[in-house]
Protein backbone atom coordinates (compact mmCIF):
# COMPACT_ATOMS: atom_id res chain seq x y z
CA UNK A 1 0.00 0.00 0.00
CA UNK A 2 1.35 3.28 -0.89
CA UNK A 3 0.27 6.72 -0.09
CA UNK A 4 -0.84 9.09 -3.30
CA UNK A 5 -0.42 12.67 -3.65
CA UNK A 6 -3.36 13.63 -6.50
CA UNK A 7 -2.63 16.66 -8.54
CA UNK A 8 -4.83 19.02 -10.43
CA UNK A 9 -2.93 20.68 -13.08
CA UNK A 10 -3.97 23.95 -14.20
CA UNK A 11 -3.08 26.48 -11.72
CA UNK A 12 -1.09 23.69 -9.78
CA UNK A 13 1.77 22.77 -12.16
CA UNK A 14 1.49 25.79 -14.59
CA UNK A 15 -0.10 28.71 -14.50
CA UNK A 16 -3.31 28.71 -15.55
CA UNK A 17 -4.38 31.54 -18.26
CA UNK A 18 -7.19 29.67 -19.61
CA UNK A 19 -7.28 26.14 -21.49
CA UNK A 20 -3.51 25.71 -21.97
CA UNK A 21 -2.78 23.70 -24.86
CA UNK A 22 0.40 24.58 -26.28
CA UNK A 23 4.45 24.22 -25.11
CA UNK A 24 5.35 27.87 -25.33
CA UNK A 25 2.05 28.92 -22.70
CA UNK A 26 3.07 26.27 -20.49
CA UNK A 27 4.63 27.81 -17.39
CA UNK A 28 5.98 26.25 -14.55
CA UNK A 29 4.24 27.92 -11.37
CA UNK A 30 7.08 28.78 -8.78
CA UNK A 31 8.30 25.74 -6.67
CA UNK A 32 6.49 23.17 -7.72
CA UNK A 33 9.56 21.20 -8.71
CA UNK A 34 10.70 21.87 -4.93
CA UNK A 35 6.92 20.47 -3.84
CA UNK A 36 7.12 17.59 -5.44
CA UNK A 37 10.81 16.39 -4.33
CA UNK A 38 9.41 16.95 -0.39
CA UNK A 39 6.53 14.62 -0.70
CA UNK A 40 8.69 12.22 -3.35
CA UNK A 41 11.39 12.13 -0.24
CA UNK A 42 8.51 11.17 1.91
CA UNK A 43 7.30 7.78 -1.04
CA UNK A 44 4.82 9.31 -1.83
CA UNK A 45 3.08 7.89 -5.73
CA UNK A 46 2.25 11.67 -7.77
CA UNK A 47 -0.82 11.45 -10.35
CA UNK A 48 -2.16 14.35 -12.20
CA UNK A 49 -5.65 14.14 -12.41
CA UNK A 50 -7.20 17.23 -14.46
CA UNK A 51 -10.66 18.51 -16.60
CA UNK A 52 -9.40 19.37 -19.79
CA UNK A 53 -12.97 20.15 -21.32
CA UNK A 54 -11.01 22.26 -23.93
CA UNK A 55 -11.12 19.06 -25.46
CA UNK A 56 -15.15 18.81 -25.31
CA UNK A 57 -15.51 22.21 -25.91
CA UNK A 58 -13.41 21.93 -29.49
CA UNK A 59 -10.99 24.70 -28.07
CA UNK A 60 -7.91 22.00 -28.74
CA UNK A 61 -7.55 18.63 -29.76
CA UNK A 62 -7.24 15.51 -27.55
CA UNK A 63 -3.88 14.74 -29.31
CA UNK A 64 -2.69 18.74 -28.33
CA UNK A 65 -3.46 17.53 -25.40
CA UNK A 66 -0.93 14.54 -25.57
CA UNK A 67 1.57 15.93 -27.39
CA UNK A 68 1.86 18.91 -24.25
CA UNK A 69 1.53 16.08 -21.52
CA UNK A 70 4.62 14.28 -23.04
CA UNK A 71 6.47 17.20 -22.96
CA UNK A 72 5.49 18.15 -19.15
CA UNK A 73 6.12 14.36 -18.06
CA UNK A 74 9.95 15.18 -19.84
CA UNK A 75 10.32 18.15 -18.01
CA UNK A 76 9.48 16.35 -14.80
CA UNK A 77 11.94 13.69 -15.67
CA UNK A 78 14.79 15.88 -16.52
CA UNK A 79 14.44 17.11 -12.62
CA UNK A 80 14.01 13.38 -11.51
CA UNK A 81 10.32 13.57 -10.63
CA UNK A 82 8.06 10.80 -11.80
CA UNK A 83 4.61 10.99 -12.97
CA UNK A 84 2.97 7.89 -12.17
CA UNK A 85 0.18 8.41 -14.26
CA UNK A 86 -1.76 11.75 -15.62
CA UNK A 87 -5.99 11.23 -15.72
CA UNK A 88 -8.15 13.71 -17.87
CA UNK A 89 -11.14 14.13 -18.56
CA UNK A 90 -11.73 15.39 -21.96
CA UNK A 91 -15.44 16.14 -21.91
CA UNK A 92 -17.89 19.20 -21.83
CA UNK A 93 -19.57 19.47 -18.72
CA UNK A 94 -23.09 19.35 -20.43
CA UNK A 95 -21.78 15.68 -21.58
CA UNK A 96 -22.47 14.87 -17.70
CA UNK A 97 -19.83 11.88 -17.59
CA UNK A 98 -18.51 10.29 -14.45
CA UNK A 99 -15.14 11.86 -14.43
CA UNK A 100 -15.08 15.10 -14.50
CA UNK A 101 -14.08 16.40 -11.23
CA UNK A 102 -15.79 16.59 -8.43
CA UNK A 103 -17.05 13.35 -9.95
CA UNK A 104 -14.42 10.61 -8.50
CA UNK A 105 -13.81 8.27 -12.15
CA UNK A 106 -10.25 9.72 -12.76
CA UNK A 107 -9.96 8.60 -9.04
CA UNK A 108 -11.06 5.70 -9.47
CA UNK A 109 -8.96 4.75 -12.77
CA UNK A 110 -6.31 4.91 -10.80
CA UNK A 111 -7.39 3.03 -7.27
CA UNK A 112 -8.24 0.40 -10.09
CA UNK A 113 -3.98 -0.10 -10.55
CA UNK A 114 -2.45 0.96 -7.86
CA UNK A 115 -3.01 0.08 -4.00
CA UNK A 116 -3.13 3.80 -2.42
CA UNK A 117 -3.93 4.60 1.44
CA UNK A 118 -6.29 7.26 0.93
CA UNK A 119 -5.96 8.29 5.00
CA UNK A 120 -2.73 9.04 4.14
CA UNK A 121 -2.97 10.86 0.86
CA UNK A 122 -3.29 14.57 -0.54
CA UNK A 123 -4.57 16.57 -3.26
CA UNK A 124 -3.83 19.76 -4.26
CA UNK A 125 -5.73 21.99 -6.64
CA UNK A 126 -7.29 25.13 -6.82
CA UNK A 127 -10.97 25.09 -7.35
CA UNK A 128 -13.72 24.26 -4.96
CA UNK A 129 -14.32 21.20 -7.64
CA UNK A 130 -10.40 19.49 -6.63
CA UNK A 131 -11.39 20.00 -3.04
CA UNK A 132 -15.11 18.17 -3.82
CA UNK A 133 -13.14 15.47 -5.43
CA UNK A 134 -11.11 14.92 -2.83
CA UNK A 135 -14.01 14.36 0.09
CA UNK A 136 -16.44 12.35 -2.48
CA UNK A 137 -13.50 10.00 -2.87
CA UNK A 138 -12.50 10.27 0.39
CA UNK A 139 -8.91 11.65 0.18
CA UNK A 140 -8.41 12.56 3.31
CA UNK A 141 -5.88 15.52 3.19
CA UNK A 142 -6.62 18.61 0.68
CA UNK A 143 -4.25 22.17 -0.29
CA UNK A 144 -6.34 24.94 -1.34
CA UNK A 145 -4.03 27.03 -3.61
CA UNK A 146 -5.10 30.61 -4.64
CA UNK A 147 -7.14 33.78 -4.16
CA UNK A 148 -10.35 31.85 -4.58
CA UNK A 149 -12.78 31.16 -1.54
CA UNK A 150 -12.42 27.60 -1.21
CA UNK A 151 -14.43 25.50 1.34
CA UNK A 152 -13.28 22.54 3.38
CA UNK A 153 -9.75 22.67 2.82
CA UNK A 154 -7.07 21.40 4.94
CA UNK A 155 -4.75 23.91 4.59
CA UNK A 156 -4.95 26.65 2.00
CA UNK A 157 -1.71 28.95 0.71
CA UNK A 158 -1.79 31.51 -1.55
CA UNK A 159 0.86 30.19 -3.84
CA UNK A 160 2.43 27.00 -4.75
CA UNK A 161 5.49 28.38 -3.69
CA UNK A 162 4.14 29.62 0.24
CA UNK A 163 2.68 25.85 0.44
CA UNK A 164 5.94 24.44 -0.77
CA UNK A 165 7.97 26.88 2.01
CA UNK A 166 5.32 25.65 4.16
CA UNK A 167 6.09 22.15 3.94
CA UNK A 168 10.03 21.97 3.97
CA UNK A 169 9.79 23.91 7.59
CA UNK A 170 6.87 21.23 8.53
CA UNK A 171 7.82 18.19 6.72
CA UNK A 172 6.31 15.79 9.78
CA UNK A 173 2.82 16.65 8.16
CA UNK A 174 3.40 14.58 5.55
CA UNK A 175 5.57 11.53 6.80
CA UNK A 176 4.35 8.74 7.81
MG1 LIG B 1 -6.95 24.12 -11.61
ZN1 LIG C 1 -15.31 13.21 -18.26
Amino acid sequence: MQKALFLDRDGIINIDHGYVSKIEDFIFTEGIFELLRLFLDKAYLLFIVTNQSGIGRGYYSEDDFLRLTSWMLEEFKKREIEIVSVEYCPHAPEEKCSCRKPEIGMIDEILAKQNIILEKSWLIGDKQSDIDLAHNATIANTIAIGERKIEKATYTFKTILECKEFLEKNKDIIAP
